[in-house]
């Protein structure tokens, strides 16, 4: 018997065996499949239940197995695995694409969709109605025939178009090496940076040290090394990625990637791609995308130019430099932060051991929430390291299976994510309760030490249990609306909101103890990190909103009559620059975020999302960080109720009010340096 196919609870790891994966997604789309045609071919007339309920509890063995499979892929893959991930990605998504392409089922949605008044649906089914009908509706299911095989087209150059971006930057930053046979010419960076540049050089038979456009590489660099030239060299190399003219040129691709996505829009009844994109964010519109970023523009701008005055007066008196150029910016802003804040992770690590870290956040999830985490040993997993939870509330009720998995693998991708097993439900009465999973790559142990986190490692670790919360408490009846699955620009506010503590005395005296002594971390040690955390955030915020502003230039209006990218993008940036203008670099033609990978119409969620948090932690902070009454609004409104209803009125039960920009600017310290 295939251990997938089995109805499991929590899932059958030290079972499964790689070769069980293929014959078990086989079957579950097959199965799936079968449910459809069920709810298609139905006589009754179609129902909110026999037809939206019935589509939306379908295919449920396949999303099991898909995420113990995808989650393995990320956390704990091997050749086998990822070979079979290559096998069956394009089967998931034919397998998507024939249900939002089933006309049969199409109508049926639709005759519901149409009689949404008289059927008084609670919100919760309002929204489930509503999402399922806009998943075919936005993919052109109301589209005659004609334009449908357009929009085809259309998707089909699309997915070209940006592979062949991403294939050019990748050729770009791969092309470029910068070979140094000097040592002067490798003066300033610290030893970890030049030991690889040389490695690097090695690895290619080659003397010396070499220096590359990835950010390992690049970064350290920019940051560090004492040559102004070759910073130049460097910096210019960076910034005229896929902008030279030639077979890798990328200007011609940036147009037509926004006219097809301005097409797009407007044959499925949009004014532009942003009014498309942003249907379905918190944002709504273009217009408030644009009034919101225009905001923090005004209110930042005083301090960005502060700050970028200061940067250029300490760069002039340190080095007599000319005028500050962007090759120079990371340079002396790391040298002044030395100046100001002589702070390094040495110093801080002692006092975040992770058994403490983890034991903190628990404690502050019990504060908040009531919620209990038991060690249990009896549950499957994946791999030896992880950790499995049982997550209880204050009335001993069984809430969330919680795993944890923090240390760095071969077989585990880079960075940190919360992910799951299983989300949450209500189905005949049952509340079937989520498994959450947390993997990060922290620091591990060594014979002589524990494992010690650096303060960003600690804010990580916060970040990723504020999703994992959010999973956790789930209480929806529809597994699509449930725990995360909300919009895009309001999925990063529990995650981020948490990260605030991690910053507070209150908190930071209940686990942050030096792991030898036992010595409470030194509240001067805490100011430092506060100080130096809102470090030319002036400048940081700027380049932020020029990125987003970018974004809408490129998808917020109509692109047809755009004939250079380079005079477009300079205009875009017009009000954002703080340094001057290099003719041979451009942004859009190696802008992955928006032409390659997602964000295309969403870059500004970034700030919108810590606006968002900002304003949260504020009302928390005028009440006490842990008080009850706060925190169980913000449980009852937010964390509980996934995407059961729009992000802004939930925000407003919250808070009382819409978010607003001034708590950010706050925190930032950008309002009293204007
Ligand atoms: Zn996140």
């Amino acid at each position: 018997m295939n251990p997938l196919l089995s109805s499991f609870d929590t899932a059958p790891f030290s079972k499964i065996k790689n070769e069980h994966f293929k014959p078990a997604f086989l079957q579950a789309m097959q199965d799936a499949r079968a449910e459809i045609d069920a709810i298609t071919s139905n006589k009754e007339a179609p129902t909110f239940n026999n037809t939206i309920v019935a589509l939306e509890f379908s295919g449920q063995q396949l999303d099991r197995i898909s995420s113990v499979f995808f989650n393995l892929n990320s956390a704990e893959t091997n050749e086998e695995i990822q070979k079979i991930a290559q096998e069956i990605s394009p089967l998931l998504s034919e397998f998507s694409n024939d249900i939002t392409l089933n006309e049969a089922l199409f109508i049926r949605i639709k005759s519901i969709y149409e009689q949404k008044d008289s059927l008084n649906l609670s919100i919760e089914q309002t929204t489930l109605l509503d999402k399922k009908y806009k998943s075919f509706s936005r993919n052109g299911a109301n589209l005659s025939e004609d334009k449908k095989s357009r929009l085809r087209e259309i998707d089909a150059e699309l997915s070209k178009l940006k592979l062949k971006f991403g294939e050019n930057v990748l050729a770009e930053t791969n092309k470029f090496e910068m070979h140094l046979t000097d040592e002067k010419d490798v003066t300033g960076l610290p030893d970890g940076a030049k030991e690889m540049a040389a490695q690097l050089a090695k690895s290619k038979e080659k003397d010396g040290w070499l220096i590359t456009l990835d950010y390992p590489s690049y970064i350290p660099f920019m940051k560090y090394a004492e040559n102004r030239e070759l910073r130049k060299k460097l910096s210019l190399a960076f910034g005229s990625k896929a902008f030279k003219g030639d077979e890798l040129d990328n200007q011609e691709t940036v147009l037509k990637l926004a006219n097809l996505r301005f097409e797009r829009a407007n044959l499925l009844g949009y004014k532009t791609h942003a009014h498309f994109v942003l249907e379905e964010r918190m944002a709504e519109t273009p217009e408030k995308v644009h009034s919101f970023l225009n905001e923090l523009l005004e209110k930042a701008k005083p301090a960005a130019i502060k700050e970028f005055q200061e940067l250029e007066d300490f760069a002039k008196g340190l080095d007599q430099i000319d005028t500050l150029q962007k090759w120079d910016g990371s340079y002396y802003s790391e040298k002044l932060k030395q100046k100001l804040f002589n702070l390094d992770d040495e110093q801080l690590k002692p006092y975040f051991k992770l058994e403490n870290v983890i034991s903190g956040v628990f404690t502050v999830a019990e504060k908040l929430f009531g919620l209990q985490f038991e060690e249990v040993f009896d549950v499957d997993k994946y791999h030896e390291e992880v950790k499995t939870y049982k997550v209880y509330d204050a009335d001993s009720n069984f809430v969330s299976l919680f795993y944890a998995d923090f240390h760095p693998r071969k077989g585990k991708r880079g960075g940190a994510w919360m992910t799951s097993f299983k989300s949450q439900w209500i189905k005949n009465g049952e509340n079937s309760r989520p498994q959450i999973s947390n993997v990060c790559n922290f620091t591990p142990s060594t014979e002589t030490k524990p494992s010690l986190l650096t303060f960003n490692e600690v804010t990580t670790l916060f970040h990723e249990f504020g999703h994992g919360l959010h999973g956790m408490l789930a209480n929806t009846t529809y597994p699509s609306l449930s725990g995360t699955s909300v919009y895009w620009d309001f999925v990063e506010l529990p995650s981020q909101v948490l990260e605030n503590w991690c910053y507070e005395k209150e908190t930071l005296e209940l686990f942050a103890t030096h792991y030898e002594t036992g010595e409470v971390i030194p509240m001067d040690l805490v100011e430092k990190i506060k100080a130096s955390a809102t470090f030319q955030e002036g400048m940081a915020t700027l380049r932020q909103l020029s990125f987003g502003l970018l974004d809408m230039a490129w998808h917020g209006t109509d692109p047809t009559a755009i004939t250079d990218v380079k005079t477009y993008e300079t205009e875009a940036f017009s009000g954002t620059n703080l340094f001057p203008e290099t003719p041979e670099t451009c942004m859009s033609t190696a802008f992955a975020h928006i032409f390659q990978g997602g964000y295309s119409s969403g870059y500004y969620s970034y700030k919108w999302a810590e606006v968002l948090d900002a304003d949260a932690f504020a009302y928390f902070k005028e009440k006490g960080i842990f008080n009850k009454e706060v925190a169980n609004k913000f449980k009852d409104n937010v964390l509980s109720k996934g995407g059961t209803e729009n992000p802004m009125v939930l925000y407003k039960r919250f808070r009382g009010t819409e978010p607003k920009v001034e708590a950010l600017l706050e925190r930032a310290g950008l309002l009293t340096s204007s």
